[in-house]
């Protein structure tokens, strides 16, 4: 079994550490997006530098390029990508449903790789298999994302991932048993919006006794704080939780922290960092704006990044301007260390009994609420 051990508890909020074969992992923690076994615009020394504790990778894009073959024969994600500690794995099943013309079956999901267009199926046992090969980890388990908001579909979606999940638990032991690493399956949480499909989820997920779980399919923030309520209420105390793909809004990580999630990844930060929008403690600019041709501070002054450490917002606008490879570059440090800190800043205050004034002043500050 996964070890995770809780240091303080206020409700459902705690804040812990996870140890995982390639290291610990201090929680509540953002966990990078490494997709394709890289930080986009990041090399894993900056990660490490920037304070990040663990990456995530996603098997479908890691499936198709360099392949599994080639991972294994590198030693595996941690050691291929140079990033030696604690690793994620996303199953694939999100990206493969967001592709056009996938078909779904009971066995699994044929799709056409977008690279080569490639006909493929990824099962429930073959996703374990892939992550088993990358060898993260954690592992998520493999669930099919739902054709809509509808709640008949997200019910035939949510109970398709639960067959598939036991379907995954089973391959996972299998595999556990066949191998001499230890790595970790988390079950996937599903039914969207609705709380009575996301408290049968969460039941049924408890009872096929993973590692820890994943809470997916989490697209609005709109009643996330009731949702996060009702499944974390069940799931079982003593296990890990992640809270997928979300992350872009600092609020969303202070709610998560709040509702008992361990947890969180999210590509938003550095996606949007590539695209000059980065995080200030008064809230997300555009660095490309013109007022900050000649503005000469750095971009937040309370940051302790290499970028605002180093460089102003007028040298960070010209880069930008003028396309420079380090306009990514010093954007992607800002805002993976500004995500990075505000959730090492919430376990802290956790820690030290103060989150919930920490909270109401980040956040009346960050959104101007005062
Ligand atoms: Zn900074």
């Amino acid at each position: 079994m996964l070890k995770f051990d809780i240091e303080k508890s206020d409700g459902l909020m705690r804040a812990g550490v996870i140890h995982t074969p390639h290291g610990d992992i201090k929680t509540p923690c953002f966990i990078g997006a490494a997709t394709r076994a890289a930080v986009k615009a990041l090399t894993m020394k900056e990660m490490r530098d920037l304070g990040s504790q663990a990456i995530l990778a996603n098997t479908y894009h890691l499936v198709l390029t360099p392949g599994l073959e080639l991972i294994e024969k590198a030693g595996k994600l941690a050691e291929f990508s140079s990033w030696h500690g604690p690793t994620f794995t996303d199953s694939g099943g999100f990206q493969i449903f967001s592709l056009p013309d996938v078909k779904i079956t009971e066995n699994g999901a044929k799709f056409k790789s977008h690279i080569n267009g490639d006909k493929l199926e990824m099962t429930p046992e073959s996703s374990m298999q892939a992550q088993w090969a990358i060898g993260a980890d954690i592992h998520m388990a493999f669930d099919q994302l739902a054709k809509s908001e509808n709640k008949r579909d997200m019910e035939e979606a949510m109970e398709r991932t639960h067959r598939w999940l036991e379907r995954c638990k089973k391959e996972h032991d299998k595999l556990l048993k066949e191998h001499e690493t230890e790595q970790y399956l988390y079950a996937v949480v599903q039914g969207g919006t609705f709380n009575d499909l996301r408290a049968k989820s969460a039941e049924f997920c408890k009872s096929v006794d993973p590692d820890g779980f994943g809470i997916g399919g989490v697209f609005v923030a709109d009643g996330m704080d009731e949702m996060l309520k009702t499944v974390n209420s069940i799931l079982p105390e003593n296990k890990p939780r992640h809270l997928l793909g979300m992350g872009q809004e600092p609020i969303d990580l202070f709610v998560g922290a709040e509702y008992g999630c361990d947890t969180f990844d999210c590509v938003a930060p550095t996606r949007m960092a590539r695209n000059g929008s980065l995080y200030t403690l008064d809230g997300r600019i555009n660095i490309k704006n013109a007022k900050y041709k000649d503005d000469f501070t750095p971009l937040m002054p309370e940051c302790n990044c290499e970028c605002c450490k180093n460089y102003s917002r007028a040298y960070l606008h010209h880069l930008f301007k003028t396309d420079e490879i380090g306009a990514k570059v010093l954007a992607s440090i800002h805002n993976e260390y500004f995500v990075v800190t505000v959730v090492d800043n919430i376990r802290k205050s956790i820690l030290d009994g103060t989150f919930s004034e920490y909270k109401q002043k980040f956040l009346s500050r960050y959104y101007n609420t005062k």
